[in-house]
């Protein structure tokens, strides 16, 4: 079985996810625990920092709206990427399971600065032990939803699936423009970084794991 998501656009996220996203933000995970006070007065800092006067009415209400959008960044902090892969079908065949262009956004641990771009996640199911399609979606979201860097990201997808429906084998692309690298430093914007997790069979057979990258790649 192969299925693909519409192409999305990294920069435009789903209304759908984002709409879910904060849903979840407001109400669960890590997102109780922030100490949102603490973040207003960093923000407070930064800005007084740079030399702003942070008491003039345009930035008032900056570190609260920073503090906000903090929380819903990092609604995952100290969740397990597959938590919500809760339940899980028999089918009768163990044929690949792909799912293309799942996008999302992270924040780089070394900059606090967005990285955004889309995800590839394939598997082959152990047994006919598959999960609903928009699972391996919310495992890429929680992923995402922590401070990371991508490598570290593309490991944990592979290592939740893995964990959680114990499949033959694994593998995930991730393809992400990190904001670090475009508006700072060495300033190169559209710049994208490709990075792969393997596991399973999908890590020890390279002829199968062609196979599968060439289902990825085929645009
Ligand atoms: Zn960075």
């Amino acid at each position: 079985m192969e299925t693909i998501l519409p192409k999305a656009d990294p920069l435009k996220p789903k209304a759908s996810s984002a709409t879910r996203a904060s849903a979840v933000g407001e109400s669960t995970h890590a997102a109780l625990k922030m100490d949102l006070n603490k973040i207003v007065q960093g923000v407070r800092l930064i800005l007084e920092g740079v030399g702003e006067d942070a008491s003039r009415p345009e930035l008032l209400e900056t570190p609260d709206r920073v503090a906000r959008m903090y929380r819903e960044l990092l609604y995952g902090t100290g969740v397990d990427a597959g938590a919500e892969i809760t339940c899980t079908f028999n089918e009768e065949n163990d044929d690949l399971v792909l799912v293309k262009d799942i996008a999302f956004s992270s924040v780089c641990e070394h900059h606090l600065v967005p990285f955004i771009g889309i995800a590839h996640v394939a598997y082959i199911p152990n047994q006919g032990k598959i999960t609903g399609l928009s699972k391996l979606a919310r495992v890429v979201e929680l992923a995402s939803r922590k401070l990371q860097v991508q490598e570290r990201m593309t490991g944990q997808i592979a290592d939740a699936i893995m964990r959680r429906l114990d499949p033959l084998g694994v593998i995930v692309v991730l393809e992400a423009e990190h904001f670090c690298m475009s508006i700072r430093g060495v300033r190169k914007a559209g710049t994208r970084t490709v990075t792969t997790a393997a596991r399973g069979v999908l890590q020890d057979d390279k002829g199968a794991r062609a196979e599968v990258m060439a289902f990825i790649q085929n645009k």
